[in-house]
């Protein structure tokens, strides 16, 4: 074991948690474990079976101090003050060997006060989701919680039909979100508010623990824009960016009915919960300063926000410079300045569209055409033009950035579905194998593999509930 627990969450903030023990059915067992990561956060060898025992009640773990957490939110733009961990417990909080903090968080872990009724309970099936995509992010260098380990629990669970359940032990910086400080704000908690803001930015970001409160506000505001940028870099919807969903460090959270692009369909919604098209590929970064404008106003509780209008100002230009910075890498264009690389992104991306090209696959290509130029592949025959422009515009592609910024291996649905499906009829091989592809994207040898192929037909990537 020997992971240093600090757990001082709960001590710091009783009005924000609900002390809670997980209710696990006894019967769980390991699907993934994440070696690494446990190593990472100070753990000495262990079997996960161990580790799945602990979680499942069968061995006890005493330096566990489980809370859910109490939070609100805005949700599709509504404020609701009903919210909290539903269906998950913050286990403890961990000062790893290199000093820093990480939450271990346990979802699926039964009922808790904050589920108003729900069960409780995760599925399979998302549970596989967030994996994948939790793992997948952090190899690409996206901030994102991660995840440490996967387990099958005995039951079946309902929702549309019944489903096998599963728990899943996640890791994060931190698990305050926006959400937070709106309970306090809305709560005339101004005290706690301000102790929790602290709380983060000494944990979090030390060097800002006497910078004024507009500097730690900006941090925020860039974390969050770095995170978004790199979603809209590589084609990744979130679905479900309520308040209560985004971290005040700038991690990708709450992994739900996400998607990322096979074909480049910027207009297309992919979460069927989300009829107006709120979270739509296109208007993340717009809600990303809708949701920062949100906790401006919470904040406003325990501090002077009125200079915080001026760091949302810096909110569009700097999202852009990382979003093009991003863009430049990807498509070999370091050396080419910003003003003259624009014309450009925006001219392969117009291309992708108008011919339906698959979005990240449309790269690999590139670099391809660009290294071997007799090269048949989809975009050589499509792409004469934009690549008159493209040898016009840059002398000597950076063929390095691109390979180190332009993954093989990508979150398709269609692969979901697929290692979905055999996990749930108890073959666990295919999950493995896209987890293994999945950890290492850049790795061109996967390129003639099962794991880099688009979908044969377009397959919709609508069907998955919020609650899931
Ligand atoms: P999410 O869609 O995962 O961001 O969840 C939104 C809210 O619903 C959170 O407060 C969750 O804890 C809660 N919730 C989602 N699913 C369940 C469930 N199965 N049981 C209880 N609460 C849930
Ligand atoms: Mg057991
Ligand atoms: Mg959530």
């Amino acid at each position: 074991m020997s992971l240093q627990f600090v757990n001082e969450y709960g001590k710091k903030f009783p009005a924000l948690v609900h002390q809670q023990s997980i209710v696990a059915d006894g019967e769980s067992t390991s699907v993934l474990f994440n070696h690494s990561l446990w190593r990472e956060l100070g753990g000495d060898d262990i079997k996960p079976a161990q580790l799945v025992a602990q979680l499942d009640g069968e061995i006890p773990w005493p330096a566990l101090a489980p809370l859910a957490q109490k939070y609100a939110g805005h949700q599709f733009g509504h404020f609701n003050p009903y919210l909290g961990d539903g269906r998950g417990l913050l286990l403890g909080e961990i000062k790893t060997p290199d000093g820093y903090y990480r939450d271990l968080h346990l979802k699926g872990s039964g009922p808790t006060p904050y589920g108003r009724g729900g069960d409780g309970r995760a599925v399979l099936r998302s549970s596989i989701r967030e994996y994948l995509a939790s793992e997948a992010f952090a190899a690409l260098g996206i901030p994102t919680t991660r995840a440490l380990l996967l387990t099958r629990t005995g039951g079946q669970i309902q929702r549309e039909q019944l489903e096998p359940g599963a728990m899943l032990l996640r890791v994060a910086s931190t698990h305050v979100r926006f959400g937070h400080f709106e309970h306090c704000y809305y709560r005339n908690l101004a005290d706690t508010q301000l102790q929790l803001w602290d709380y983060v930015v000494e944990r979090h970001w030390p060097s800002l623990k006497n910078s004024t409160r507009k500097q730690q506000f900006r941090q925020v505001m860039q974390s969050t824009a770095v995170m978004i940028a790199l979603w809209q870099a590589y084609g990744f919807i979130h679905g479900v960016m309520n308040t209560d969903n985004m971290s005040l460090v700038g991690e990708t959270f709450d992994f739900g009915p996400y998607a990322m692009f096979d074909r480049y369909l910027p207009d297309k919604i992919f979460n069927h919960t989300d009829q107006g098209g709120r979270y739509g590929f296109m208007q993340q970064p717009g809600i990303g300063r809708w949701n920062l404008q949100r906790l401006q106003v919470a904040l406003s509780a325990s501090m002077d926000v009125t200079e915080f209008t001026e760091v949302l100002d810096e909110y569009e230009p700097f999202i852009q410079q990382c979003y093009f910075n991003q863009m430049r890498q990807r498509l070999g264009l370091t050396s080419v300045e910003r003003d003259q690389a624009k014309p450009l992104i925006a001219s392969w991306l117009a291309l992708l569209e108008q011919e339906q090209l698959d979005y990240n696959r449309s790269f690999v290509e590139l670099e391809q055409l660009l290294q071997h130029p007799d090269k048949v592949n989809e975009l050589a025959l499509v792409a004469k033009d934009w690549l008159a422009d493209y040898r016009a515009a840059v002398d000597e592609p950076d063929i390095k950035s691109m390979q180190a910024a332009n993954p093989v291996v990508t979150l398709r649905t269609h692969l979901l579905t697929q290692v979905i499906i055999a996990a749930e009829q108890g073959d666990e091989a295919p999950l493995n194998q896209y987890l293994q592809a999945l950890t290492t994207p850049f790795d061109r040898r996967h390129l003639d593999t099962h794991w880099a192929q688009p979908p044969a037909e377009e397959i919709e990537a609508g069907s998955l509930s919020c609650s899931s």
